[in-house]
C-alpha cells in the first residue's frame, strides 16, 4: 500500500519565528548549541516565550554528529524538567537530538504516563529537512546509525530566513549539497511517487537557481530564503521517498573521518550518479532516464540520456567548484593510509545503511568500495 506523509504544519518567510508568541505552554525545554548562543539566536527564541510568560531551560550541550553521550545528557536534563513544550534551535544535529530524546523519553517508556510536549523544530541550517523528516541520525562510536520512526516528527517547522544569515559561507555550501543529494536521491529511489517527485523536482530548481547567491553573499535574504524552503520541500520528499548510497557512503565517512554530512554527500554523489545511470556501459537504466529528465528541466543540453546524465554530473561539478569545496576526499585531509586502513569497515557500514535498499541500482560491496576510491 502507498503513502504519503505530510506532518508537521509549516510556518515559513520573514518574521516566520513570530509564530512562537501564538503558543501557549508552561515550561518549554530548548536543544540548541553554543552557536545558536553566540549568535543571539537563542536570545530571539527567550525573548518571544518570555513576551508569552513561557519559562524556559536551555540545553546547548549539542555539538556536529551528535553522539548517544549527548542525548543520554539531554534525557536526564529534560526528564527532570516536566516539559510541555520542546524547541530545537540549530542545525540538523540539534533537530536530530531533540528527536531522539523527545522518542526515548516518550515512545520507548512503557512508565511514561507524562503526555508527549508539542514540539518545535527551528532549523538554522538550510541543509537537512530534518524539521520535516521521521529521521534521526546519532552517532555511535565511528558508525552513524539511522533512526526512523514517525514519532519523532516535530508538530511545527518554523522556517525564518533570518536565522540562516550567519550561517559561514563554507556551511552554506555542505549543507547546500546536502539538499541537492537529498532531492537527487529521493527524485530517482526505488520508493519515489508522483508526490515525492514533484518536490524533489522544485527543491533541485531551486538550489541550481539560489545556493551560489546563498554561499556569494550570506546576507543575501531572498536567496537565503528560497534555500531555506528548498532544504524543507527536499526534506518532504526523501521523508516519503528516502535515499540512496550516496547517503549510505557519507553516513559511514563521515562518522570514520570526521566529515561534515553535507560535505560527504558533494564529494561521493557525481560518482553515485555516473554509477546508478549505467554510465560505464549502455546507460539504460530507469535512473539515466530519470537523471536527464531532470537535466531537461533545469535546461541542460539533454538530447539524449547519456547526455542528459552528463550535463548533469558536470552541474554538479560546476556547483561545487564555485563553491571551492574540496575535489577529492583526500583535500579534506584524510590521509591515503588511514583511508585504505578505513576502507572495509566503512564499506560494510555502507552496506547495511537504511539507505541502500532504495538506492535504485543494486550495488556489493566491490561496487561501493569502487565509489569510494574513485572519490579519494
Ligand atoms: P550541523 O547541525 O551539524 O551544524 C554544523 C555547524 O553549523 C555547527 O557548528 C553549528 O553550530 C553551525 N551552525 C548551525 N546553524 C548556524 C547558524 N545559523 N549560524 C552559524 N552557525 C550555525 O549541520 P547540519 O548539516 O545542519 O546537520 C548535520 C547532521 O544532520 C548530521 O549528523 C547528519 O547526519 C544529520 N542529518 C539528518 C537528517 C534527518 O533527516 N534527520 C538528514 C540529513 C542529515
Amino acid at each position: 500500500m502507498n503513502q504519503f506523509l505530510m506532518k508537521p504544519r509549516v510556518q515559513f518567510g520573514a518574521n516566520a519565528l513570530d509564530y512562537l508568541s501564538q503558543i501557549n505552554a508552561q515550561h518549554a525545554f530548548i536543544v540548541t548549541d553554543k552557536a545558536m548562543v553566540k549568535f543571539g539566536l537563542a536570545d530571539e527564541v527567550i525573548h518571544r516565550l518570555s513576551q508569552q510568560g513561557i519559562s524556559f531551560s536551555l540545553y546547548d550541550d549539542v555539538v556536529p554528529d551528535p553522539e548517544i553521550s549527548s542525548i543520554v545528557k539531554g534525557m536526564k536534563i529534560m526528564d527532570s524538567q516536566y516539559p510541555d513544550l520542546v524547541i530545537a534551535l540549530g542545525g540538523g544535529s540539534v533537530i536530530d537530538a531533540a528527536k531522539a530524546v523527545i522518542y526515548s523519553l516518550w515512545h520507548t517508556r512503557q512508565d511514561s504516563h507524562r503526555a508527549k510536549p508539542h514540539f518545535v523544530a527551528i532549523p538554522t541550517t538550510s541543509g537537512t529537512g530534518s524539521e520535516v523528516t521521521s529521521f534521526s541520525v546519532i552517532k555511535s562510536n565511528s558508525e552513524k546509525l539511522v533512526l526512523v520512526d514517525e514519532f519523532m516528527l516535530p508538530d511545527v517547522a518554523i522556517l525564518d530566513p533570518v536565522l540562516v544569515k550567519s550561517v559561514p559561507a563554507a556551511i552554506t555550501a555542505d549543507t547546500g549539497m546536502d539538499v541537492l543529494c537529498h532531492a537527487l536521491e529521493a527524485y530517482v529511489s526505488r520508493s519515489a511517487s508522483d508526490f515525492s517527485d514533484a518536490l524533489a523536482e522544485k527543491a533541485v530548481q531551486l538550489v541550481f537557481a539560489h545556493l551560489i547567491d546563498c554561499y556569494r553573499d550570506g546576507s543575501n535574504l531572498v536567496a537565503r530564503e528560497k534555500m531555506h524552503n528548498a532544504s524543507c520541500i527536499a526534506g518532504m520528499a526523501f521523508t516519503n521517498a528516502s535515499l540512496g548510497i550516496t547517503h549510505s557512503l557519507a553516513h559511514a565517512l563521515g562518522g570514520v573521518f570526521h566529515i561534515p554530512h553535507g560535505r560527504a554527500n558533494a564529494l561521493l554523489m557525481a560518482q553515485v550518479v555516473a554509477f546508478n545511470a549505467g554510465l560505464e556501459g549502455c546507460c539504460e537504466t530507469n535512473a539515466a532516464k530519470r537523471y536527464a529528465d531532470l537535466a531537461r528541466k533545469l535546461n541542460l543540453p539533454a538530447s539524449n540520456i547519456r547526455e542528459g546524465v552528463e550535463s548533469l554530473i558536470m552541474a554538479i561539478n560546476v556547483l561545487k567548484d564555485e563553491m571551492n569545496m574540496p575535489k577529492g576526499i583526500h583535500a579534506t585531509g584524510v590521509n591515503e593510509t588511514d583511508f585504505n586502513a578505513r576502507l572495509g569497515e566503512m564499506v560494510g557500514q555502507a552496506l547495511r545503511d537504511s539507505c541502500t535498499p532504495t538506492n535504485p541500482r543494486d550495488v556489493n560491496e566491490k561496487q561501493l568500495e569502487a565509489l569510494y576510491r574513485q572519490s579519494f
